[in-house]
């Protein structure tokens, strides 16, 4: 039987949180307390714009505003160091998972960005480069499924309810696991429960197989 594992990584394998909080103050200390302000209020222009995080276009809107701001903001964010935020034992779940079926990053995110990002944490080369960068990937479901087929599939995330739709799809087909890390943790499920709840992406480092795949 083959097993694919789908990985998100912002909260479950990555401490976005935190990454989130040393960015904030990466960008004060490059640009003032009031372009600093005006960047995250883009940022959040374009989230609800696009549904997902875009840095290039919140870069390029703050450019288009601030037209004499130097490269130091598009430094804090470009260069920042992502392998710092992975979370502990992130890489040895990987490793475990491996043993099971082909780990694949799932992720919602821009595709400029975010796949930088997912390159600068050490995940794209852990997981052997299978990654996919997506917006809203409950709904990108069958894109997912022609390019990694597979018997039966193991779906990670912080988010329950991409867990839950999934698993309204893919029933009989899927695991699904809960990682209660990062700020969406407690929002309650909208549909059916998951499989598996861990309190830490590294508790699956020593799951035991047969509560992950039939
Ligand atoms: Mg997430």
């Amino acid at each position: 039987m083959k097993t694919v594992t789908l990985l998100d990584v912002d909260n479950t394998l990555l401490d976005n949180d935190a990454a989130k909080d040393a960015l904030e103050r990466r960008i004060l200390a490059a640009v003032s307390e009031e372009r600093a302000a005006r960047f995250w209020s883009l940022y959040e222009d374009v989230r609800r714009e696009r549904g997902v995080v875009d840095f290039p276009e919140t870069l390029r809107r703050f450019h288009a505003i601030h037209p004499d701001a130097s490269d130091r903001v598009d430094r804090a964010v470009l260069d920042m160091p992502y392998d710092r935020f992975l979370y502990p034992g992130a890489l040895d779940a990987i490793a475990h998972l491996a043993t099971l079926g082909t780990p694949v990053i799932l992720s919602d995110g821009d595709r400029r960005y975010q796949p930088r990002k997912i390159e600068r944490s050490g995940l794209a080369a852990a997981v052997r480069g299978n990654v996919i960068v997506t917006d809203h990937k409950a709904e990108r479901l069958d894109e997912v499924l022609r390019r990694f087929p597979a018997d039966h599939y193991v779906l990670i995330d912080d988010k329950a309810a991409i867990l839950a739709e999934v698993k309204r799809r893919l029933d009989g087909r899927v695991t699904t696991v809960h990682v209660l890390q990062g700020h969406y943790a407690g929002e309650p499920p909208d549909g059916p429960a998951p499989d598996v709840v861990v309190q830490r992406i590294g508790d699956l480092a020593d799951l035991p197989a047969d509560r992950l795949v039939p």
